[in-house]
């Protein structure tokens, strides 16, 4: 009898140090598969040997998140991030890394002639942004200085303060813009444009996410050949991460020294360290204890892809060869739509373009814009932040103990690499605090890394 008793007592012991948390406290749980919470999931295994089971969760059935693809009519074209600058270096080192190929930009791409739409007639402009930019995004560069001279950083105040770019985030583009002596004219038919393009907003967004939209109004831009979503698909293959697709996280529980993660699916995880990488506005996760971040909205943008012709008399041309390749618009409530851009010309008669625009657009009103209407494909992104000055920054540790949010560098700029950069900030920030606040350097970090070229060669 005792034996027994003591048999049942050795077995239930067994199996609860089995499942006990504590026998994975180096596990590291990633809400979100775009190019955030794959970074993350890349630095951390490129920075460190003491993290031992890395998840990401994706409720949707492909990663990459906002980037992603969609296909017309056999061809393959971006759906949302598309673009990338010539001085985004970790996505540069990712497509290298990864062995994915650069797609460059066009000759016409390049000096890209663009038409102004005032709602009654065009005004023809060329852009050329980089040089009133260049402070700005040298300012940027700073962040992928080595690892020794750049500090961790555990919030996106000190984060912006360290590059100087904090200012930026505390005036409006337009305060910042006359203040440069910008005139208003050039702000309204050009500068605007532009963030709506970007942003789809106006030039009341704050000075920082003004100055990246306009950056990425420049020349060299360039994409990932077949779609940038194959950076995240790549940094998760390679950081050897259990991934779940399709499985929605729908509460977050701190149970002491780790958490408790519970999908829509019925499955339960625990995890020492969690990461949401994932804007958290629209989403409906239980945490508990409760959190408490700014309220931020998101600024939807709906884009419509049609194949098709456009319609010139709609425009008030005769020939649809008039029709500028890019129609950006400017701030007015008549305006449906906040630019059309052609992505490909099939033949004379027939293209595939792209729509932005703040509202879902009608069957009515796209026949209207376009002659000819083959295939039609829309999709309603809850796109970036609704951007304001002075902005107001989440926490990058939402609890003061190991839950992390690397969306929170999202309220100054929202791009795929502003994502990778709070991302291997937020890797080191986790290594750091798991060391017990130890300069990055102890506990287990990796000293030199396999693929030094992260650091790109210039800096
Ligand atoms: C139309 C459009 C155009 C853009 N253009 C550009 C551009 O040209 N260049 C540029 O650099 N950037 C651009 N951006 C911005 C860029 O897409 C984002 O800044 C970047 O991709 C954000 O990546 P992320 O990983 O932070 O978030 P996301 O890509 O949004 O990834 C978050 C992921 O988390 C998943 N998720 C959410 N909640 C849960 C949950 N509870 N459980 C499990 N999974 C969950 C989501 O399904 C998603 O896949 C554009 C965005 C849009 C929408």
């Amino acid at each position: 009898m005792l034996t027994t008793t003591l048999l049942t007592l050795t077995i239930t012991l067994t199996l609860l140090s089995l499942t006990s948390p504590s026998q994975s406290t180096t596990d590291v749980c990633i809400i979100g598969s775009g190019i955030a919470g794959s970074s993350v999931a890349h630095f951390l295994r490129q920075y460190s040997s003491a993290v031992n089971q890395i998840r990401i969760f994706e409720r949707h059935p492909v990663v990459g998140g906002r980037m992603a693809t969609v296909t017309i009519a056999g061809e393959t074209f971006e759906a949302g991030a598309s673009i990338l600058h010539p001085k985004n270096y970790h996505a540069l080192n990712f497509t290298n890394m990864l062995g994915l190929k650069v797609k460059g930009p066009s000759a016409s791409d390049s000096s890209m002639s663009l038409g102004i739409w005032d709602g009654e007639k065009f005004l023809f402009k060329t852009i050329d942004s980089d040089s009133k930019n260049q402070v700005t995004v040298d300012n940027f560069l700073r962040y992928y200085e080595s690892k020794e001279s750049r500090p961790v950083f555990s919030n996106v105040e000190d984060m912006l303060k360290w590059a100087d770019l904090y200012n930026l985030t505390t005036r409006t583009l337009e305060e910042e813009l006359v203040g440069l002596n910008f005139s208003p004219l050039l702000i309204q038919e050009l500068i605007t444009v532009i963030t709506r393009i970007n942003y789809g907003q106006s030039v009341h967004i704050s000075g920082l996410a003004g100055a990246v939209s306009l950056a990425g109004s420049g020349g060299s831009l360039w994409s990932v050949e077949g779609g940038n979503w194959q950076m995240a698909s790549g940094l998760i293959k390679r950081s050897d991460v259990t991934l779940h697709l399709q499985e929605e996280i729908s509460s977050i529980t701190n149970v002491g020294d780790f958490y408790e993660l519970n999908s829509t699916n019925g499955n339960s995880y625990t995890c020492q360290i969690t990461v949401i990488a994932t804007p958290l506005d629209e989403l409906a996760i239980q945490f508990t204890p409760e959190i408490y971040i700014p309220e931020r909205k998101l600024q939807h943008t709906y884009t419509t892809f049609v194949r098709g012709v456009l319609n010139p008399a709609y425009f008030g041309l005769n020939s649809v060869s008039d029709i500028p390749e890019l129609v950006g618009t400017i701030e007015s409530p008549d305006l449906p739509f906040t630019c059309i851009s052609v992505l490909k010309e099939h033949s004379a008669n027939d293209f595939t373009y792209k729509l932005f625009s703040r509202q879902s657009l009608t069957d009515a009103l796209l026949d209207q814009i376009f002659s000819i209407r083959n295939e039609t494909l829309r999709i309603n992104w809850g796109a970036y932040p609704h951007y304001h000055a002075p902005e107001e920054f989440a926490p990058f540790i939402l609890d003061d103990l190991h839950l992390y949010y690397v969306n929170a560098f999202e309220n100054a700029a929202s791009t795929m690499e502003t994502s990778a950069v709070s991302a291997e900030n937020m890797a080191r920030l986790i290594l750091s605090r798991l060391a017990g606040q130890q300069p990055v350097g102890a506990h287990g970090l990796k000293s030199s890394t396999s693929d030094s070229n992260l650091q790109h060669p210039e800096l």
